[in-house]
């Protein structure tokens, strides 16, 4: 087997900055768009973020028109009903206000109404067909406000695929938002609960970017065009990785502890995306590829901070719970690599032995967890080991992110990872 020799680095360029929201008029007008859908959930179609964002466009003479339906997790059904929105209306430019529930619905209506094919043609095999995406999409922004997901810089989106009970996914470079902006007025207001997944999923990020296999030791792809946006760990997404965990477990627990902290939500809110860099390059592993079941899963569990018209485990939530048994099991892979990792995060390493990376790094996420209150593992969302085996069956195909696993992860690694994740302390 030939291994891979390069990887590439691709970021959407970025503005942050206190207010920048109010610059989104001429930033599109810049792309030569006159009429811009504006994509967001039905939570958040009546906030502050939104109502600039629409005056913004209109002051500068765009035909701005608002879609308030995308699905908080969203599911295939849901991107439909967005894409027929989009095919309808006919759009030059479409700008994403939200968490990346919104970033992920607005890509794939961008995306489907641009190149119209069958839905499962570019989502990721062996799911769906994985066809290459034929070219440039129509320009999108995307202005997060919860800091968390890094979808603003990465070419991937999500969703529950309700046949399956999984989350999957499509994953292209053309899907890349042309521009995040980060603006700190965006995030004021997050519930506890939201601020505290969105958080804990960019610290996993980074530490799955961190630690994800070296991208040197993949296969070679036969054609540069197959080359994935997940490549591996490599010198420049390590970069990215390491300081947003420097930077997250720094601020995360101050900003929820208080929200008015303005510098410690700034930091947050900037690590998201250097994660979203570091992940959106370098990729993800177990952690993710374990939640997406989790997630598609939820049976009963709603959050506090969450709509309570569902049962869902937040995509942040279902993340954490399954990474400290993750980084337990990867830490024989490269443990000074995990300890590296503890030692960002603010633990003394200096006598750490190297059997005890895993232990060390897992505790580490253990002690973040419960500070913002997190449900003590699996079992506290409403999972047992009867629920196993089908965990492991919606993992297994998750071949975008598990392949990036360090440690190879069959049926039986995951079966144990599924069961050491039940009750965490
Ligand atoms: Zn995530």
């Amino acid at each position: 087997m030939k291994l891979e020799t390069a990887f590439t680095m691709d970021t959407s360029s970025i503005k942050y900055g206190q207010g920048v929201t109010r610059e989104i008029g001429y930033d599109m007008e810049e792309q030569g768009c006159r009429r811009v859908v504006v994509v967001t959930d039905p939570n958040r179609s009546k906030s502050d973020p939104v109502a600039v964002t629409l005056e913004a466009l209109r002051g500068r003479d765009i035909d701005a028109v608002l879609f308030d339906q995308a699905r908080v997790e969203p599911t295939d059904g849901s991107f439909q009903e967005a894409i027929a929105f989009a095919v309808q209306g006919d759009f030059d430019g479409y700008v994403a206000v939200g968490g990346g529930s919104s970033m992920d619905t607005c890509k794939a209506a961008n995306l489907y109404a641009t190149h119209p094919a069958d839905f499962m043609t570019y989502v990721n095999p062996p799911i769906g067909k994985g066809t290459p995406v034929p070219g440039p999409l129509k320009p999108m922004m995307a202005i997060p406000t919860t800091a968390g997901t890094g979808s603003e810089t990465t070419g991937v989106t999500i969703f529950d695929y309700l046949e399956m009970g999984a989350k999957t996914g499509i994953a292209n470079r053309a899907l890349r938002p042309i521009r995040g902006i980060i603006d700190l007025n965006n995030t004021r207001t997050m519930p506890k609960m939201v601020a505290a997944c969105t958080g804990l999923d960019q610290l996993t990020h980074a530490l799955e970017a961190l630690t994800a296999l070296p991208y040197h030791q993949r296969p070679a792809p036969d054609h540069p065009r197959l080359r994935p946006a997940y490549q591996g760990a490599n010198p420049i997404s390590h970069v990215w990785a390491s300081r947003a965990i420097e930077m997250i477990a720094k601020n995360l627990v101050r900003t929820i502890a208080d929200p008015s902290d303005d510098a410690a939500r700034g930091e947050v809110l900037l690590a998201a995306t250097y994660a979203g860099i570091g992940f959106g390059n370098g990729g993800l592993h177990l952690a993710h590829g374990m939640s997406y079941p989790v997630s598609g899963m939820a049976r009963d569990y709603v959050p506090d901070g969450y709509p309570q018209g569902h049962p869902l485990v937040p995509h942040g939530m279902a993340v954490c719970l399954n990474a400290p048994a993750v980084f337990r099991f990867t830490a024989p892979a490269n443990p000074e690599l995990h300890l590296y990792a503890a030692r960002l995060m603010g633990c003394d390493v200096s006598r750490a032995k190297p059997e005890e990376a895993g232990e060390i790094l897992a505790n580490a996420l253990i002690d973040v967890m419960r500070k913002v209150e997190m449900p003590n593992g699996l079992s506290a969302v409403g999972f047992g080991p009867q629920d196993v085996d089908q965990l492991v069956e919606g993992t297994l195909p998750q071949h975008r992110v598990t392949k990036l696993s360090p440690r190879p992860a069959g049926p039986e690694e995951l079966r144990r990872l599924f069961l050491d994740s039940m009750t965490l302390w």
